[in-house]
């Protein structure tokens, strides 16, 4: 089994490009965001508990995630890996799932934080989620993104599987990228 971690800020696109992976590499595609969004719409109480701190652009604890992550790994059959998109967000995180699992590679995407800001101000128009609709809850994420998430880089890198994909360009452009350091592993 492969484990991938797909990584990368706010809006660098990785809900965008996961779709391909999973298809050309036969993976189940687990994101963390999508997963409590979802328990957000049933009105669960682990939804009840998500949906004030995402709505503030703050995490929300990392023994829920890893539950979540935990769960899916023992009920998925019939895939070659896991794409994980938005999990590890902090170092506790990559250290659970490092109990878990071996993770083959870290696929970083990269944009600057200019244009982080460009790519949620339009999906926000788009999908409507809540969380990129307020410019300062936005402003929230990234420096949440910067201070808790952004040490993964190094995490990764010191462990000799971090492989950053620059993430400017038209999403073909960057599938390509993606594809052709996947295409190693
Ligand atoms: P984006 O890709 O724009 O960062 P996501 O859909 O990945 O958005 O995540 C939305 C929100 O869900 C995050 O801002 C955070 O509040 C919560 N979340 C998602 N994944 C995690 C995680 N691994 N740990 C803690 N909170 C998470």
């Amino acid at each position: 089994m492969k484990y991938y971690v797909l990584f990368g800020p706010p809006g660098a696109g990785k809900g965008t490009q996961a779709g391909a992976m999973v298809e050309r590499y036969n993976l189940c595609h687990l994101s963390t965001g999508e997963l409590l969004r979802a328990e957000i719409a049933a009105g669960t109480p682990l939804g009840l508990q998500a949906k004030s701190l995402i709505e503030a652009g703050n995490l929300v604890p990392d023994s829920v995630v890893e539950g979540m992550i935990e769960s899916k790994f023992r009920d998925t059959q019939g895939v070659d890996g896991f794409l994980l998109d938005g999990f590890p967000r902090t170092i506790a995180q990559a250290r659970a799932l490092d109990k878990m699992v071996e993770v083959t590679g870290c696929i970083s995407i990269m944009i600057p934080d200019s244009l982080i800001q460009e790519r949620i101000a339009h999906r926000a128009h788009i999908e409507g989620r809540a969380d990129d609709a307020r410019s300062e809850v936005v402003q929230n994420r990234i420096a949440t993104y910067h201070a808790k998430t952004e040490p993964l880089i190094d995490f990764y890198r010191s462990a000799g599987k971090y492989y950053e994909i620059d993430g400017t360009g038209t999403i073909e452009e960057v599938r390509q990228r993606i594809f052709s350091a996947m295409d190693k592993l």
